[in-house]
Order: C-alpha cells, then structure tokens, then sequence
C-alpha cells in the first residue's frame, strides 16, 4: 500500500509559536510557578502538517487545573471549565478549545479501558499516546522554549507518513482497543501508513474491540466516512479483522461467486465504489451511509436461477428493513436520520426502473411522492450506483439517467407532487359523511390520493370533493346534507 497523503511536513510551522498569546502566557506561567508546561499530541502534528485544528492540548508536570486558572487569568480568556474526574479543565480562546492536565502515568487492567492513573512526567504522558505522531510535544519551558520534544521519532514518521505506537503495539492496543479504530481513521483521513508491525498487532488485537462502546465505535467510523475517499478504511477495517466485530454485514457483501461460469460482481468492493462516488458529490454523512447500506441485503437475497444468472430479488426492501437492526447495534440516531437512511435503501432501484420508454406520468409522480424532498438525495445515490466497468454500458445507463432526471422535473413542474399534501383531510370525510373516526375514511383517501398520483384527477379540492363523495356512496356512505359542495370556505391547494 503506497501513501496518498497531500501533507508536507515543515518544522518552520513552529516558528515563532512560544510568541503567540496562548503560549507565551503558558510559558511565562511555567516560569514563574517553576513547572514544565508542553503542547502535546494532534495539534502539534496538524500545526508540523499545515492542517486546521480546532483544539490544543497542554500537558503539565504538575496540578493542570490550577495551571490552567493562572493562564486564563492572565489571557482574560472566559470561564474556565473543571472536569474534576478526569483532572482537567478547559477555556475556550480565539476560538480554539483549550484543555490542560497533569502529565499522567497510566496503568491499565485487561477487562477495561479506563486505566489507573498516577502523576507522572512529560515522558511517561508521551509514553501513553496512541501513536509516535500523536506523542509530539513543543516544550514551553526556559533553556528549550519552542523546541519539539520527539523521544519515538514522531517527525519522521509524519514526514514519512507512518502510524507507530510509541510502545509495543501489543501492550498498546490491548490496553486501549479504541485506538484501533483510530488508525484506521488516521490513515485514512491523513493518507498514511499503518506500520506493518502495529497493522499486525490489530489483527492479533481486533477481538478486544468487544470492550469498547458502541458510540465511541461509531464515532471513529463516522470520521472515516466523513473524509473524501472512505474505501481506504473500510479496506483496512476489513483486513485488520476490525470491521467483522461491529459490521459483519457489510463483510458478508465481499467476494463474487461463480456458477456455470456466470459470476456476479464482488459487493463489497462496488459498494465500496458507490461509496466513494457519493462522496465526490455530498458531504451528507446520512447520505453516505445510504451509499453503505443500499445493496446490504445482496447475500441474504442471492439467488441463482438458470437460464437468468444471479439475482437480487427484493434486496431493497430486506436491506432496509435491516437498517434499524445495524443502527441500532451501532447506537446510531434512530429517528429522523435513520428514516432517511431506509427511505434511500428501499428506493434506490426505483429511478432506474423510470427510463424505459413507455413510463407513464403516474410512475414518475409515484417516485415524487415516495421520496418527497429526498429525490435530490436519492438521485445522487442512484447517479453513484452506476458502476459499470464496461464503458459503453456505463454511458447508456449515464444517459438513461439524464433522461429520468428530466421526466422527474417535467412532472414536478406540471404536477407538484414533491410536497404533496391531499386537499380533502380526515376531517372534511368526517363533516362530509357525519362520521365518527373509522376506517372508510383512510379507504377514502387512498382512493384520492391514487386518483391524482395516476393523473385520473387533478390535485385540486373540487374535483377530490367530487371523488370523495361518490367513492363514499360506493362503500356505503351518505353525505350530510349540504356536503354536495366543498364549503365555499375551503381553499383549493
Ligand atoms: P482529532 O482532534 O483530529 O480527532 P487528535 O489526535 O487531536 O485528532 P483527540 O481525540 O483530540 O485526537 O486527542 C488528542 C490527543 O490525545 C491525541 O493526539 C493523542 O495524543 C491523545 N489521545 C487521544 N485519544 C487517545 C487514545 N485513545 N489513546 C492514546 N492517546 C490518545
Ligand atoms: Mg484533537
């Protein structure tokens, strides 16, 4: 696996930095209260790579709590924020989130990651970090002001574009399996490599991920699908063995079985592609789980049936009705999100499905109102899941594509059924007929709602009255009298 980073490393980014507000504060209140202060871990790295970051953390030999008081205080910064349990407290400056601790040694049990914590030194708190360039510190102390404090080679590995522990991998990723998940998510976000020697130790490790939660989980592997190419790390998870523990559908989806020489394409890797191409055009984290979920349920309804091949039938439906089960395992949001996420799985067969020539009008509404304000979504996730490698096919289906894109505007300009809303309520059935809450009156509006979906009728209150109240007879019904109308008070929509 070669490196695809776009980072440049450059000592040169720390110039100057002990002068910047923030540190020179650090540094004369290490002086004068006599104890080591450093910047530590991610934002050293970002700010040696030239990428943005959003929170600083110093690390200091002492008590961080009462450090961190003294430093706001002198940077009039905001209210300072104590987390007692965990020995820390953080201001918020120039818009960066500021947090400060004690340099801490740590000790850990097997069956948990939270570790025995003791004081310890700059090096013991270096010693801990997950990865040598996650461990590089900018020491803020007198006689080495400014100066990168790099016991593990962390500069080289980030020049180089390497993930190593600082420690025996082993040692590392048992104590904390979560660390796993994030170099998997370092490689993919940064384009770097995971040392052969640590990318072994996950394999040897992934079981233990069985202690981590499902939210930590899912976070890390929200910030894999949130970096633009996300097959790098879903690749990754899949061979380190980590992606079986908390995703085992989505490893069931590899390989491409064969039979009387008709094979079929290897799920895993066009998911993978879908995937990607989703991410070339939307940075919906939602969306993009659509793109992952969309053909989940291909090895549940794998059929082969001569003289056709291999067949699919109603994957969409049984995928999405996988989809609370996997959310839910995963601690993922089960309302509105979760919802979108289905509506994107049970429809994604159906654009496709729109460009033979005799579409009529009525399937094309039914698309609208089916997706509603989700057809742009949907249409991008349908564009995505063209993946042909035969490029003639490629282009028709490209073009088969154009030609639903332009029915679907066509009707929503002429029809607008997009937002569709009926124009007879519940309540206009009930006041029409005198009826109490009932069951007709659901059978009423079905009959509407298909009348104008299929163009029988306009979507228009008059003409839904006029239907309403002969369906109405049809199943038994008499108006009220004086219902022959819609009431003058009522408004067409
Ligand atoms: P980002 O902020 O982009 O998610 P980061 O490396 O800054 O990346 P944070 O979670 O902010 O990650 O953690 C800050 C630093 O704390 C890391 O750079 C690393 O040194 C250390 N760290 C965080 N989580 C762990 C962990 N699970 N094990 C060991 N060290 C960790
Ligand atoms: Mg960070």
């Amino acid at each position: 696996m070669s490196r695809t980073s776009s980072y440049t490393v450059d000592p040169a980014r720390l110039d100057g930095v002990t002068q910047e507000p923030l540190f020179s504060a650090v540094a004369a209140e290490a002086a004068l209260q006599g104890i080591a202060a450093f910047a530590i871990g991610g934002y050293v790295r970002d700010r040696l790579i030239g990428r943005p970051s959003k929170d600083i953390d110093l690390v200091v030999e002492g008590d961080g709590i009462a450090f961190a008081k003294a430093v706001a205080k002198r940077l009039n910064a905001g209210e300072v924020h104590v987390f007692k349990n965990f020995g820390t407290a953080m201001f918020m400056f120039d818009e960066l989130q500021v947090e400060f601790v004690g340099a801490r040694k740590e000790s850990y049990s097997r069956d948990s990651r939270k570790p025995e914590v003791e004081p310890g030194t700059i090096k013991d708190d270096q010693e801990r970090r997950d990865f040598t360039i996650n461990a590089l510190a900018i020491s803020m102390n007198a006689g080495s002001l400014g100066a990168l404090v790099d016991p593990f080679g962390g500069i080289l590995d980030l020049d180089r574009g390497l993930l190593r522990t600082p420690l025996d991998p082993d040692i590392t990723f048992s104590d904390d399996p979560l660390r796993m998940m994030r170099a998997v998510r370092f490689a993919t976000q940064l384009g770097f490599v995971i040392d052969p020697p640590t990318f072994d130790a996950i394999k040897r490790n992934a079981k233990r991920l069985e202690i981590i939660s499902a939210e930590r989980i899912h976070t890390e592997l929200n910030k894999i699908i949130a970096t633009p190419r996300p097959s790098v790390g879903f690749i990754l998870l899949r061979e380190c063995g980590l992606l079986q523990e908390f995703f085992p559908e989505f490893v069931e989806l590899s390989g491409a079985e064969e039979k009387h020489g008709i094979g079929h394409k290897d799920n895993f890797y066009h998911t993978l592609q879908v995937l990607d191409n989703v991410c070339e055009k939307s940075t919906d984290l939602w969306l993009r789980w659509g793109a992952i979920l969309h053909d989940i349920a291909k090895p549940k309804t794998k059929r082969f049936e001569p003289g056709h091949g291999w067949t699919f039938h109603g994957h969409e439906d049984k995928g999405a009705r996988m989809v609370p089960g996997i959310f839910r395992r995963l601690k993922l949001p089960l309302d509105d999100q979760m919802k979108f996420v289905q509506k994107l799985v049970a429809l994604h067969l159906r654009p496709i499905a729109l460009t033979k020539e005799e579409v009529t009008d009525s399937a094309v509404r039914r698309l609208l109102f089916d997706a509603g304000d989700d057809i742009d979504a949907l249409m991008i996730l349908c564009r995505a899941d063209i993946t042909s490698k035969n490029e003639r096919k490629k282009d028709r289906y490209l073009r088969n594509y154009e030609v639903v894109i332009q029915k679907l505007k066509e009707v929503e300009e002429k029809d607008r059924v997009r937002n569709f809303q009926p124009p007879i309520t519940g309540e206009d059935v009930m006041r029409a007929f005198g009826i109490p809450p009932c069951k007709l009156i659901g059978d009423i509006k079905t009959v509407i709602k298909d009348a104008i979906l299929d163009g029988v009728i306009h979507n228009d209150r008059t003409e839904a009255w006029e239907l309403m109240l002969e369906t109405g007879r049809k199943l038994g019904a008499e108006p009220a009298p004086g219902m022959e109308d819609p009431l003058p008070t009522a408004q067409p929509i």
